[in-house]
């Protein structure tokens, strides 16, 4: 499946529905091939702007899913209208699709409790699915963990470690199976263990999801500013840029 792929201070940002990630994820699963997916946003750009490495594996990424509300912005700012696609509904939806065909899938991240009432909770929605690995995620055995995934086997897994750690796990994991669906899904696991709740359906519709988290717990405010406002800025300069030199 072709896609188009617009750039953001370097950065690849997919043009394309939530339906359309999972028709390219799907058309991957079965054509045998791997795909290392990423959900991005202004802050993990921030990040990998410090971390060369970080800023490699994220650009490298197959599929990379327009996530944040900075995102979506940004991508207005250049002119291109594009729905936010929230890593959390898509990872969800992909395991639904695995569990409609028979996909086998694996869950490392989050505390154990967390993880365990996690895909306890999927299972009792969708109870065909075939989980085959499962693991919180805090361990310093990376090597062991990452042993036990590949024979494990899992035809996607998820990766629920926050950024840049699961970044950095989901590349280790791919260089040694490079056949693998991984995506990195930062707190899924707690919303879906019911341990943490989502903002309510109008902020979300409104793509303010992070505005309402960062209310609800202050402490996030620091991963934000000047986070966007500096990304926004260096986007506006950015497509100045652009302009002048086309
Ligand atoms: N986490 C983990 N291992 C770590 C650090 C974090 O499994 O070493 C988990 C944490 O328990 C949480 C998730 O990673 O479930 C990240 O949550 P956060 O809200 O930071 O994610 P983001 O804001 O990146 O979506």
């Amino acid at each position: 499946m072709e896609k188009e792929r617009e750039y953001i201070l370097g950065y690849g940002v997919d043009l394309l529905t939530k339906n359309e990630g999972l028709d390219f994820v799907s058309e991957r699963i079965i054509e045998n091939e791997g795909a290392q997916i990423a959900t991005i946003n202004p802050e993990m750009i921030a990040m990998g702007e410090k971390d060369e490495k970080l800023g490699e594996i994220l650009r490298n990424a197959d599929l990379i899913i327009p996530d944040g509300f900075g995102i979506k912005l940004a991508l207005r700012i250049r002119g291109i209208k594009q729905e936010q696609v929230p890593g959390i509904e898509f990872a969800r939806e992909l395991i639904n699709i695995c569990a409609e065909n028979g996909y086998s899938v694996g869950f490392v991240g989050a505390h154990e409790e967390v993880v365990n009432r996690a895909v306890e909770n999927i299972k009792k929605q969708t109870p065909n699915l075939n989980v085959v690995y499962k693991h919180n995620g805090y361990f310093d055995n990376e090597d062991a963990i990452i042993e036990a995934i590949l024979e494990a086997s899992p035809r996607v897994l998820l990766v629920a470690m926050g950024v840049p750690r699961q970044e950095f796990f989901i590349d280790k994991i791919k260089s040694k199976k490079d056949d693998i669906i991984v995506i990195g899904v930062g707190g899924s696991f707690d919303v879906w263990s019911g341990f943490t709740k989502r903002a309510p359906v109008i902020w979300q519709k409104l793509g303010l999801e992070w505005l309402y988290r960062t209310i609800k717990q202050p402490e996030r405010f620091k991963r934000i500013f000047p986070t966007l406002p500096l990304f926004l800025f260096k986007v506006i300069i950015e497509t100045i840029q652009l302009e002048k030199d086309y």
